[in-house]
């Protein structure tokens, strides 16, 4: 039996470079020995049937149309229904959504996949790295960008996926959601590459298995780095800041 990874619309939901998510899920799978099969499941062919689906960050009108199709078909909500895990982010995140804000600003009908709802932000867009702890303990720190107009609120029976310790994520201090075996978050990165662990926890919900160790020595260094860059971010910024205030 192998795996069944399906990046879901990369022509409309592709602008980041979240399909690199599938990728390393069927490469981390392919380095225990499971046999893994990767599909682009591009919007004008019905979505196949999987066991794990990554929707990925778009512009508001790709997003839109994305929506639509996904909504018309119900295939999303099939395959959840039956245990497939999903990872969506940005754009996908909000589909996953009860609804989120058009590129004109009113409310277009998410999949209803996670009781979360995204509108308009009044202030600047957030874009810039994105740090986060984790609610779920057993995961490190999660690291990665962001790039979206929309913040997003959730339903009362909908746990974030961690609590943001640099950027802006939801919006309100935490980042993503998480119900059942559905993740959304604002993570680009690609979200899996530099965090491996996250890639391994939906690893192990698709396959009820636990999955050996393994190398991550260069995730690690890019962990770092990009970790640091944060810090030196910040501190740079407390520096001009009291320069500017001194002066
Ligand atoms: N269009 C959405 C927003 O700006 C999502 C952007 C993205 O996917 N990066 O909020």
């Amino acid at each position: 039996m192998s795996l069944e990874i399906v990046v879901v619309h990369p022509d409309l939901l592709g602008t980041y470079g979240d399909g690199g998510n599938g990728v390393v899920l069927a490469q981390r799978a392919r380095w225990r020995g499971i046999a893994a099969e990767l599909v682009d499941a591009t919007s004008g062919e019905a979505l196949p049937t999987g066991d794990l689906y990554c929707l990925g960050g778009g512009e508001d009108a790709a997003q839109t149309a994305s929506a639509e199709r996904l909504r018309d078909e119900g295939a999303l909500e099939r395959a959840v229904g039956r245990g497939a895990v999903v990872l969506a982010v940005c754009a996908g995140y909000q589909i996953l959504g009860t609804s989120f804000a058009g590129a004109d600003g009113r409310a277009i009908s998410g999949v209803g996949l996670l009781d979360v709802r995204t509108v308009k932000g009044n202030g600047r867009r957030a874009v810039g790295e994105l740090l986060a702890e984790p609610a779920d303990g057993r995961l490190p720190q999660l690291t990665g960008f962001e790039n979206h107009g929309g913040l997003t609120i959730r339903g009362p029976d909908v746990a974030p996926l961690a609590e943001v310790a640099a950027g802006v994520g939801n919006g309100d201090g935490t980042e993503g959601a998480v119900f059942g075996r559905v993740i959304g978050t604002y993570l680009h990165g690609p979200a899996l590459a530099r965090n491996p662990a996250l890639a391994d926890l939906l690893l192990s919900w698709a396959t009820g298995r636990r999955l050996e160790p393994l190398d991550d020595a260069e995730e690690a260094a890019l962990r770092e780095e990009r970790i640091a860059a944060v810090r030196e971010r910040r501190l740079r910024h407390r520096v001009r800041y009291e320069l500017g205030s001194s002066s």
